[in-house]
């Protein structure tokens, strides 16, 4: 049996405009609503909210197998006000495992309180070559030396005050999104490149007039980044859960742009060997170009789940992105590779 067609221009069409929506985690909800609009289209599912704001995605079928789920994140990496500082720019605390020298000069939205939105931009405190020299160059990239200088017009924490900025307002760092032959470079492919996988293959599905085998629950997550996304909002009679993340690409891994990756261990963990065997014959069987990877500080929802209690088989599979949690990227490829392994994991038995 093949596969039924993906529609590449709308799986990067989709994957665009849910980079360019800003959603740290804590503050996903209008990536979650994004989705949730999107997939209200398909009268298939029943859409439904955790309480803590997921979004789980229920497409029902009459069937003897068990139920099953996929889950994968919208939240990314952020930040929020932590203090107003005296020359009225703003210190940051950080959410998630963002470092400081990977987000220096990016541009920022602060989501202030108040409803406005204010722009800004990451700098070191001694930004100025002509000022501090080698200083510069030396100032270590802290929390304590690095600040945000906004667009307004501010020299005081009054000033600052006046735009309406709160402690605990939250900060986004800009995508910085490009399409090119292919490649899709921006910020937080983390996990939206897979959100958007699971959107297409249901897409795909649905447009064939074709249906999962088992009932499924697509668990769309806004607390990954944080470790406790998934932790949460899997009904318990699922037996097994997909989880849908990032593979890892640089040196000495064997993930890459181009393919998916089957996640063996990670930093939490060893994944379910039996549901392993399982995606690797359907790999297989469908001609999907995929890789088997180990990755040294990684943790996923799937684990998130187990550590909660969770009695199900969990395994990982996703596309290479290159220099995850910093400026990251992806290919079409790896992407399509994803979409299909998805679809042909849903169409088994
Ligand atoms: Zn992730």
């Amino acid at each position: 049996m093949s596969l039924p067609a993906i529609n590449q221009e709308y799986l990067v069409d989709f994957l665009v405009k849910l980079l360019n929506i800003p959603s740290p985690a804590g503050f996903a909800e209008p990536a979650i609503a994004f989705v949730e609009k999107e997939l209200s289209q398909y009268k298939q599912l029943q859409l439904s909210r955790t309480r803590k704001g997921a979004l789980v995605a229920k497409w029902e079928m009459e069937s003897e197998l068990p139920p099953i789920a996929l889950t994968a994140h919208v939240d990314t990496l952020g930040a929020v006000v932590k203090e107003i500082k005296k020359n009225g720019r703003l210190k940051l605390s950080r959410i998630g495992g963002v470092e400081w020298p990977t987000v220096e000069t990016e541009g920022v939205w602060i989501f202030a309180s108040n409803g406005e939105k204010i722009r800004g931009s990451v700098l070191v405190e001694t930004a100025s070559g002509h000022i501090y020299g080698q200083a510069m160059k030396d100032t270590p990239r802290d929390d304590d030396h690095m600040e945000v200088r906004l667009d307004a017009r501010t020299l005081s924490k009054e000033e600052t005050r006046a735009l309406g900025i709160k402690i605990g307002d939250c900060v986004a760092f800009d995508p910085r999104l490009e399409v090119t032959n292919g490649f899709v470079r921006s910020r937080h492919l983390d996990d939206k490149a897979c959100v958007a996988n699971i959107v297409s293959a249901i897409k795909s599905l649905a447009d064939a007039g074709q249906s999962p085998t088992h009932t499924v629950y697509f668990h769309i997550s806004n607390y990954e980044e944080v470790g406790h996304g998934a932790s949460a909002g899997i009904p318990s009679d699922v037996a097994e859960l997909l989880t849908v993340d990032m593979a890892v690409v640089g040196k000495g891994q064997e993930s890459d742009e181009f393919n998916a990756t089957l996640c063996i261990k990670d930093a939490g963990g060893v994944y379910h060997e039996g549901l392993n065997r399982r995606l690797r014959a359907l790999a297989e069987q469908h001609g999907i170009p995929y890789k088997t990877d180990v990755y040294r500080y990684y943790a996923s929802d799937g684990e998130a789940f187990w550590r909660a209690g969770g009695d199900v088989a969990v395994a990982l599979i996703g596309p290479g992105i290159d220099a995850s949690h910093n400026y990251e990227r992806t290919h079409t490829d790896g992407l399509v590779a994803t979409t299909n392994w998805i679809m042909a994991y849903l169409l088994s038995d």
